[in-house]
């Protein structure tokens, strides 16, 4: 072979080996766009920025950290989706697009139309990509009480209303209709199953009561079996997320019993469910899914909010606007990586809005892939003291807007067990091992099946203990057989003479 034929080979390789494969795809994440359309950037920030006529007051066209998204900054959001990645294969938009104000003030009109400029909008700017929408508990009217029945005229209502019928194909739209849930292919072997847990979510008091409500469970089981059946995986998104909120140690989303079922199909079904994308929390943040032994089994990835919407819950704090863009394996649904897109509020040069990286999800984590094992590790290694890892996931936590007060031992650990426990009990466990009075921290989740075995020394140590007590104890017994017919009781010895009773003999 000549230098020339040489030379052209090793180009041949090279140019091939640095092409992304056909496996591999992107797919964007938006959610909880929480759209005020009474935003006002002359609004007071203590009442939502709403118009009013107390002072005034000049907030930035694309948001206040005190407020929801007026409509500028949605329209920023999704024109950067555009200009970063303009060609996803989908996009998945994990709900909630009502504001947070009291339900006095909408109704299931202002509801659907709210949520509907979303989908035109959504629909105008990604005229042929394939968009997935699920329900946030926001959406619903009033908030949060999703019917337990199957069959509510709301869903009809979203579908023509709030424009889902534009986002959805007929088959999946009629799904729709029986509880806001439905699955179908984003490509032949790879389903999108798109769930309404607002019907688990604890503050909805409709469904607390109902074995399965709108009979999602049901359905869940029978597409996750008929997937398995067809050698399909699936890539599963929702709104709420089950587990535990990591700002809000011991705030559980869903009812206990509830939480329980799903994790158990989430369990049995990890074979089939590849990725797993929820939104709800506004912060950034993953969960581990593992199996009854304690293995890492699942990666539940929780993107942040569109809106900076400082929350109600006390600590919780705001957070910049953010917008998330997937890799995955187009084959299997795994999520390979990603990058976490965000628009910082405080820093807007000259009214304009620069949406940029926060971070790469590998690279700035520093791990080799987002498995479950390796996201599990990472959880892990928060736990050392001065956790480099700990610090960054914290700033990303709120996508870089500082929160108040600084994250203690205490918070540090719900953090890390909110990650490694998805189950109530499994995180008080988590927490109680913890000791936190002491600057040194044992790893988190400790299941019983997890812990190191007894070592041979401890044992042999017991072993001997339990030997020279039982010897002791022989020894004794032989002693007093011995000189039982020299006992005298006690108590008549003593007091025989007070007593007035004279020895026996
Ligand atoms: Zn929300």
């Amino acid at each position: 072979m000549n230098t020339q034929r040489v030379f052209f080979l090793v180009w041949i390789i090279n140019v091939c080996s640095s092409q992304p494969t056909g496996n591999t795809g992107f797919f964007w994440q938006v959610t909880d766009f929480h759209y005020d359309a009474n935003y006002s950037t002359k609004g007071n920030p203590w009442k939502m920025c709403h118009d009013s006529s107390e002072g005034s007051y000049s907030n930035s066209i694309y948001g206040n950290y005190q407020c929801d998204s007026p409509w500028r900054l949605i329209l920023s959001a999704t024109a950067a989706m555009k200009r970063l990645h303009p060609d996803p294969d989908f996009i998945l938009w994990t709900g909630d697009s009502v504001p947070h104000v009291p339900d006095s003030t909408l109704d299931l009109q202002k509801n659907a139309q709210n949520i509907g400029n979303i989908s035109l909008l959504l629909r105008s700017v990604f005229p042929n990509t394939s968009i997935y929408p699920v329900l946030g508990n926001h959406d619903e009217y009033p908030a949060d009480a999703y019917p337990p029945a199957p069959g509510s005229d709301y869903y009809t209502t979203i579908l023509h209303q709030a424009h889902f019928d534009k986002l959805l194909t007929n088959d999946t739209a009629a799904q729709f209709q029986t509880g806001g849930y439905y699955s179908t292919l984003s490509r032949p072997g790879l389903r999108v199953m798109g769930l309404n847990t607002n019907l688990l979510y604890s503050q909805n008091k409709l469904t607390g009561k109902s074995a399965d409500p709108a009979q999602q469970f049901q359905w869940m089981t029978a597409t996750l079996s008929d997937a398995r059946k067809n050698n399909e995986k699936v890539i599963l998104l929702s709104h709420v997320p089950p587990g535990l909120f990591e700002k809000y140690s011991g705030l559980m989303w869903f009812y206990n019993e509830f939480n329980t079922q799903y994790v158990r199909i989430l369990q049995n079904f990890s074979d089939v469910i590849t990725s797993q994308i929820y939104g709800h929390e506004h912060t950034d943040s993953y969960r581990i899914l593992k199996d009854p032994k304690g293995a890492p089994i699942g990666v539940l990835f929780l993107a942040p909010a569109v809106t900076p919407w400082n929350s109600s819950l006390a600590g919780v704090g705001a957070n910049n606007p953010s917008i998330r863009l997937y890799t995955y394996n187009r084959m299997d649904g795994t999520v390979l990586n990603y990058q976490q897109y965000y628009l910082n509020l405080a820093s807007l040069i000259k009214g304009t809005a620069n949406w940029t990286l926060e971070y790469d999800a590998k690279k700035d984590y520093n791990v080799g892939d987002l498995s479950p094992k390796s996201m599990l590790n990472l959880a892990l290694s928060f736990n050392s003291d001065n956790s480099v890892m700990f610090s960054k996931y914290l700033t990303y936590n709120s996508v870089s807007q500082a929160v108040n007060p600084a994250c203690d031992l205490d918070c540090k650990m719900v953090h890390i067990c909110s990650i490694t426990e998805l189950e109530r009990m499994n995180f008080d466990l988590c927490k109680t091992v913890n000791p936190t009075k002491t600057t040194k921290m044992p790893h988190p989740s400790p299941p019983t099946h997890h812990r190191r075995p007894v070592s041979k020394t401890y044992i042999y140590i017991i072993v001997g203990l339990a030997a020279v007590v039982f010897i002791l104890f022989i020894v004794v017994g032989i002693i007093c057989i011995r000189r039982r017919r020299h006992f005298i009781p006690y108590r008549f010895s003593r007091f025989s003479n007070s007593l007035g009773r004279g020895p026996i003999n």
